[in-house]
Parts: C-alpha cells; structure tokens; sequence
C-alpha cells in the first residue's frame, strides 16, 4: 500500500464537515440536472473541477445555497456527502449544517433538520453519522434560541451538538452567548469556530467560559487561551487546507498542528469543506504526514486519539476503539519498515 493508500484505507474520524460546503463537483452536476426546470440559469455557472479554477469561494457558495434550496436536494447532498465520506475511509462522521427555510420551495428550518436527519438516520454497515446544527453569527439571539429548540426537538434522531459559525468579522458572540449556555444545560456538546483572526482575540474569554467541548480551528491563539485550552484539554478540530486557503495560516509547515503535536494536545484532522477545498480527509491526512514528517504508527494514534473528541457517547467510543485496533492487526504489515 502507498501512502496515499495507506490514508485513505485507514479508519478515520470527521468532526468538522459542513455539509454544504462538502457537496463534491459530481454532486453540483446532479443538483444543476434536477434544476433545469425551475432554474434553467444554474447551467450557466461553471463548476470548478480543481482549485487552480477558483479565485474566490463567494460565488461557489452562493451557488451551492441555490442548488439545495428545497427539502429533495437537502436529502441528496447529505446522501451523496455521508457515501463520499465512507468511501474515503471514515467510519465515524459528525456532519453539521445551519437550519435554513425558503418559503419559494416550503422548506422550513424544522423541515431541513428533519431532511437532513431521514438521512443520516438511514442504515448503513460501514459509516455512523451524527449531526451538529450550527449558529451563524449573523443570527439574532432569538434566531439562534430557535436552532436550540430544534436541537430539543429532534435531540432523540442524532443531533449531538451545537456548533458557532459564519463570518468571522460580523456579530458577536456575546450577543449569542444565552444560546450557548442553554444549550449546555440542555446537555448538548459545544463546539465554537474560534479564534480565526486577530479580531476574534477579545471575545475569546466569553467564547471559553461556556467551557466548549471543542474548538474549530484556533489558528491564532493568545497566550490566555491557549493556556486555558491546554489547561482544559479541550481538542482542537484541525482543518489545515481550508485554514491554508483562506490564508489564516501561511502553510501546511508552518500550521499550529505542530505545537498541539509537541504539546501532546488532542486534535482532530478534519476537512471543513471537502467540495470547495477539493481535500478528501485521506489527503488531509496525507499532508499532516508529509508537512510533520508523521510515520504511519503517528498517523494511526492521529486517528484513534480522535475518538475520544467525539460528541457521541462512551459506548460509541468503546465500540469504535476495538475496530480500530481490529484494523491495526489485521493491517500489521504497513506499519513495518
Ligand atoms: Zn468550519
């Protein structure tokens, strides 16, 4: 097995997928195909194969947000997004996604958590998924008070946690912050996109003192939260091709996952949006290894030591660890030489 085999085939976690931002080319293509009669203009975009196409990520979202503006197409994405996960080698999948209506197609925000949840509830042998309903930042406090109560709502059908994100520059959490501890006291698992750019720096002691399960992405952490992160152990969801192409760290080498490595701090290799990055979490993996010089038995504790940040429970992880140290005997003879 080469290396690009060898992380593809290994089992692994994701926790920090955005669903929308995870439809692949192929999957656009069929959503344009489903749209030619209500939206014959969507032919008219071209979908980008590679990154080399795209100068800039704005009109590839607003385009994806037209394509999957009706219950149908939610169930699609979210279909086609788990089979390109499992096929890519991850066993367990926290997908997360912020509830959206359009009145045009008579999807609600409840009818999209429920699209969404018909399938990521629907059997399968060799993935288990989960979801994570996100804030915006740009929500009201009321809006945001609503994506909790669907979480109340649906909480028995594999919604896990709560999660902040959106544009970095625009709101600010401590106008979100009564979501968040309700949420909390409702027993949901917290995870913050955190600490992006230096303008985030001031409201990180609000956004730590509602004790999050996780954080995604911390690129930029002062010394007072990285002591409190280090301190509480809290894992750090690493999605280093997005953090390299939205330029808030300057190269895979240069990426904070080496002091979390040094530090022994848990982190998770995640993709944030393997669509409009073009980075499979296998590839991920595979430049981790290559940037830190990780050996396969450094790639392998990687993914194992994510179990322990997922928001499922402790018999999940149980059941998870064995096959995991399953597939480590029975793959021996890669971890040799
Ligand atoms: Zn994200």
């Amino acid at each position: 097995m080469d290396f690009v085999q060898f992380c593809k085939k290994l089992p692994k976690i994701e926790l920090h997928a955005h669903i929308n931002g995870s439809i692949s080319p192929q999957t656009m293509k069929e959503l344009v195909k489903r749209k030619k009669a209500t939206k014959p203009e969507l032919a008219d975009f071209s979908i980008p194969e590679g990154l080399e196409y795209i100068t800039d990520f704005f009109p590839l979202f607003k385009f994806i947000y037209q394509l999957t503006d009706d219950e149908e197409s939610v169930r699609l994405v979210t279909r086609r997004t788990i089979d390109e996960f499992a096929e890519d080698g991850v066993r367990y999948l926290e997908l997360r996604s912020t509830p959206r209506a359009n009145p045009e197609t008579g999807m609600t925000k409840e009818s999209y958590v429920a699209s969404v949840l018909s399938v990521v509830n629907e059997p399968r042998q060799n993935i288990r998924v989960k979801l994570i309903i996100s804030i915006d930042r740009r929500n009201t406090l009321e809006e945001a008070q609503e994506v909790v109560d669907l979480a109340i709502k649906f909480r028995d059908q594999g919604i896990v946690g709560i999660d902040l994100c959106g544009d970095v520059m625009v709101g600010s959490f401590d106008k979100l912050k009564p979501a968040f501890e309700r949420a909390k006291a409702e027993h949901f698992k917290i995870t913050l996109h955190f600490n992006e750019v230096k303008e985030n720096i001031p409201e990180a002691p609000s956004m730590l003192s509602v004790n999050p399960d996780r954080l995604g992405h911390a690129t930029l952490l002062d010394d007072a939260s990285r002591e409190t992160i280090y301190k509480n152990q809290c894992p750090i969801e690493v999605c280093m091709t997005s953090n390299v192409l939205c330029k808030t760290v300057s190269s895979y080498e240069a990426h904070h996952v080496k002091d979390l490595l040094k530090q022994g701090h848990p982190f998770v290799l995640c993709t944030d949006d393997k669509g409009v990055f073009f980075s499979e979490l296998s590839n991920e993996y595979a430049k981790a290894g290559v940037a830190f010089d990780m050996t396969r038995e450094q790639l392998f504790q990687a993914s194992f030591q994510a179990i322990d940040a997922i928001f499922d429970d402790d018999r999940v992880k149980e059941t998870l660890k064995q096959d995991w140290q399953t597939w480590r005997k029975l793959n021996q003879q890669e971890f040799s030489g």
